[in-house]
């Protein structure tokens, strides 16, 4: 038979496949160039492809194709989610979301130029720290300070400037990693020190400390245990003992991490200002943890140190942008003025534990019959405050087949929706949820369980319709 001559081989040109509606959003999310390569590249696949080799344009779906890889593209971008989770400083979710509020109100200052390097009184150039030495000296006791990108670049900085090659004692309990690839032994190297180990895992005094200093010590380094805890038999130095036993040559650095000032989430955490207190020459933390500002690092303390640091060649390159600067200055503003927008997500999110149960309520008598109201306990994250959860309510989804199936499509919605598994069940804590996301929450959620029972009323016609009885479970 002659059928095989009547094969279309002929694809659509890639200008043609451009003017698809399907792929406009694309080209706006994703860009003309993207996704022009996108068809390109995948018009050859296709053109390789036994399906088209066999059948021709009838054995393959171009525009399915195609879509299906724009889709993945667009995935990567960066977009906002909403947060299940109940871990509210989450580091796989941007950390702390900054506040409308905040965010409106530098707005102009980044739109256009600014004084960000010249003194306004003298018309000379001028240090690009502005209002925060004086705001941080207000928050919390420091007599000056440094900003840097984030508090990974604080250790480093601090370390390489005022003690490299020389000596740093560190706790052996005190050794961690932070996130991904950040060590602290690993740091030390690098920045050019000798780590100096003393005590052990769960032990470490003053005396450790203090015996093993030498001429040649710069620094001893307090680390904060940040994303782990210690339990049972477990001794840290009196710190102020150490301050004061300390000869002049050595400083004493804390690097504290989460940046917890007055916020009373745990009574075993020591705020910024208590270490200062105590003695120590400099604390270092992140503003996006439970500061809940930027992104950045900052380092607070005894003013002919952190000149130092300022001075230092690699300042250059760790110094942040107008963007953290005008962001960390408004912050602390509204933070000394005791405004909401001046607290960080982690406060507001602990101040929202309270409404969370008839919220829970609420949705569960929405979203019967496959929502369930229950206790749940919801985290600062973020490496900060590891051993403490706080009481709160969310929402536990029983669906029909996997709950892993519905784990992903919520991170596929329009405004993905980030929840968790437990066991069998879909779980969504509502501590962690923005009130600007709420509305979003429940159209979302709400679509989707109506597409469930549509899916469910169809599997079960069609159940009937085969003879089978429907699985009703
Ligand atoms: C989080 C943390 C860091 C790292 O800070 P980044 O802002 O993530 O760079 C360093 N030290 C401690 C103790 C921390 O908790």
């Amino acid at each position: 038979m002659a059928v095989t001559s009547a094969i279309n081989y002929r694809l659509p040109q890639v200008e043609q496949l451009l003017q698809h509606p399907s792929l406009e959003k694309y080209i706006k999310s994703v860009s003309r160039p993207v996704v022009t390569n996108i068809i390109r590249n995948q018009l050859a696949v296709i053109r390789q492809s036994d399906a088209f080799k066999q059948k021709g344009v009838e054995g393959v779906n171009v525009i399915k194709d195609i879509t299906q890889l724009c889709e993945q593209y667009r995935q990567q971008r960066l977009t906002r989610v909403i947060n299940a989770t109940g871990i509210a400083v989450h580091t796989n979710l941007g950390r702390s979301p900054l506040s409308t509020d905040l965010w409106d109100s530098v707005r102009r200052v980044n739109t256009g130029y600014s004084n960000l390097e010249l003194e306004l009184s003298t018309g000379k150039r001028g240090g690009r720290n502005g209002l925060l030495p004086a705001l941080v000296t207000n928050w919390i006791g420091a007599e000056d300070c440094v900003v840097v990108n984030n508090n990974a670049a604080s250790v480093y900085l601090v370390l390489q400037a005022l003690a490299s090659g020389k000596e740093v004692i560190v706790s052996r309990g005190e050794q961690v990693q932070i996130g991904g690839g950040f060590r602290i032994p690993d740091i030390l190297l690098m920045s050019g020190c000798k780590l100096v180990e003393v005590g052990t895992t769960n032990i470490t005094t003053s005396d450790d400390y203090i015996n093993a200093i030498t001429e040649n010590t710069a620094l001893v380094l307090m680390v904060h245990q940040s994303n782990f805890s210690i339990q049972g038999f477990t001794e840290s130095p009196d710190i102020e003992d150490v301050a004061r036993r300390l000869p002049e040559h050595v400083r004493l650095v804390v690097d504290q991490g989460s940046g917890l000032s007055s916020e009373q989430y745990a009574d075993s955490e020591t705020p910024l200002s208590r270490y200062l207190q105590l003695g120590a020459d400099l604390v270092c933390f992140s503003g996006d943890k439970i500061l809940g500002g930027p992104q950045a690092g900052i380092i607070a303390g005894k003013q002919s140190l952190t000149q130092i640091l300022a001075k230092n060649p690699m300042m250059r390159a760790f110094r942040p942008g107008r963007i953290v600067l005008s962001l960390l200055e408004e912050m602390l503003v509204r933070k000394l003025n005791r405004e909401a927008s001046g607290e960080g997500v982690a406060q507001h999110t602990l101040n929202r534990c309270g409404t969370t149960a008839d919220r829970a309520v609420d949705l569960m008598t929405q979203w019967q019959p496959w929502a369930k109201a229950v206790p749940l306990q919801m985290q600062v994250g973020g490496g900060s405050i590891p051993s403490e959860t706080y009481d709160c309510y969310g929402l536990a989804l029983s669906l029909p087949g996997k709950a892993q199936r519905h784990l992903d499509a919520l991170r596929s919605m329009p405004t993905p929706i980030i929840g968790y598994l437990h066991g069998d069940k879909l779980m969504l804590n509502l501590a962690t949820l923005l009130e600007e996301d709420l509305p979003l929450f429940k159209a979302q959620m709400g679509n989707y369980l109506q597409s469930l029972v549509k899916e469910k009323g169809q599997s079960e016609a069609d159940a009937k319709a085969g003879g089978c009885d429907a699985d009703t479970k």
